[in-house]
């Protein structure tokens, strides 16, 4: 038996992975000491424990412990980088080169900057939602001090040319920011390879608790400052003040640390679920797939509808489906996805458009039976 509605809003969050409920759950009561205090075996244990988290997150992405600022998520881990690097390097420019499919996390706050006097470049995507590098390159300034190229689209899930846009940015001597939320324990993301200077990611993307999250600030070649964004205690090497949440970064350890030992399996699994929802949809008349034919993610699905709105689609299958129009916080809105409309996508089909992101607990039975509901619902409505 089926159990309704399926979930296919894992882009926006997953539920906890039951492991790492049981590995927070001694942090609230037992082991609760602040990881601060120094001077007794309450705080060594959190500090212990916080340690053991650092080098998990770090080994996920190829990075020294050292390297991990613990932060309340990734859009806090994008203000501090961005804002960061913007008060610290003033004196070499003021300049920012960024996509226009970037997250409202970074699209917001570089527009913040801009009304204070930054110069903001936003890079055009083709129609299958990837920067072109010649544009990066055509981009750079002498002041240019941060390139801003998220890893995979929240979206879409096409994956940008990071590799490329990495060599770039060391040839020009810019630092590169790369939000790394959704494609962080889903696929391969090593910030040497990549040489990414500092990446962004988020626990509750990837079945740790909401309200934590992880800044990677390269140590050296070149090693990068930021100017904190909140100041107090000096926690976190005084990048990032404030008690450490001890519970949830122990959780978000514990959930890199799965997705680490289960990557190779779960994305060969979820790819074929992928797959198989494509094709299924794709035999719905007047349906499109909204991507890149090959740099996708194996968890994100982004579909036009033919001669209907998400709106009006959303609400026939939300007893059934859980799925959304693509980002959680314009959803409701009836103006069309930016990310779409970067991507040339028509205003009628960016407007049509739905997004199925599945996960760890997705089953093959769910997406056959999305298919089949779809498939029903779809004509219903066209037929009304
Ligand atoms: C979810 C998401 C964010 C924001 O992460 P939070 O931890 O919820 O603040 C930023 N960027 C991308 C690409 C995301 O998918």
């Amino acid at each position: 038996m089926l159990n309704l509605p399926i979930y296919l809003d894992y882009s926006a969050t997953t539920p906890c992975d039951p492991e790492v409920v049981t590995e927070m759950l001694p942090y609230f009561t037992q082991y609760f000491g602040n990881a601060s205090s120094k001077v007794h075996p309450f705080g060594w244990q959190a500090e212990a424990a916080v340690a053991q988290a650092r080098e998990r997150v770090a080994t996920l992405i190829n990075a020294q412990s050292r390297e991990i600022v613990f932060t309340s998520g990734a859009t806090e881990a994008c203000n501090l980088a961005i804002r960061g690097v913007w008060e610290l390097y003033a004196k070499k420019g003021n300049h920012f080169i960024i996509s226009k499919t970037e997250h409202k996390a970074v699209l917001d706050t570089c527009k913040i900057l801009e009304k204070k006097g930054a110069c903001v470049t936003y890079l055009d995507v083709n129609s299958s939602g990837q920067i072109q590098v010649e544009d990066l390159m055509k981009a750079f300034r002498p002041d240019t001090i941060l390139v801003c190229i998220m890893l995979a689209n929240n979206e879409t899930g096409v994956i940008q040319p990071v590799k490329e846009i990495g060599l770039l940015c060391k040839q020009h001597q810019v630092l590169f920011f790369c939000d790394a939320t959704q494609a962080v324990g889903k696929i391969p993301v090593n910030v040497e390879e990549m040489e990414i200077d500092l990446i962004c990611c988020s626990s509750h993307k990837i079945y740790g608790p909401k309200g934590v999250g992880a800044l990677y600030i390269r140590s050296r070649n070149p090693r990068v400052k930021l100017s904190p964004q909140i100041t107090g205690g000096g926690q976190e090497d005084g990048v990032r003040s404030g008690t450490l949440n001890v519970p949830g970064i122990v959780g978000f350890g514990k959930a890199c640390d799965i997705c680490g030992n289960r990557m190779k399996e779960e994305s060969e699994k979820m790819n074929r679920m992928l797959n198989k929802l494509r094709q299924g949809i794709l035999e719905i008349p007047g349906t499109v797939i909204n991507g890149h034919p090959k740099d996708y993610l194996p968890s994100i699905l982004n579909v036009s509808f033919e001669r209907l709105n998400s709106t009006l689609l959303l609400s026939a299958l939300k007893s059934k489906i859980a799925v959304s129009t693509g980002s959680a916080c314009t959803s409701g809105s009836l103006e069309p996805s930016y990310v779409l409309t970067a991507m040339h996508v028509d205003r009628n089909k960016a407007k049509s458009s739905l997004r199925f992101s599945l996960g760890r607990f997705t089953t093959e039975e769910e997406i056959d039976f999305v298919i089949k509901e779809l498939g029903h619902i779809v004509n219903q409505l066209r037929d009304g």
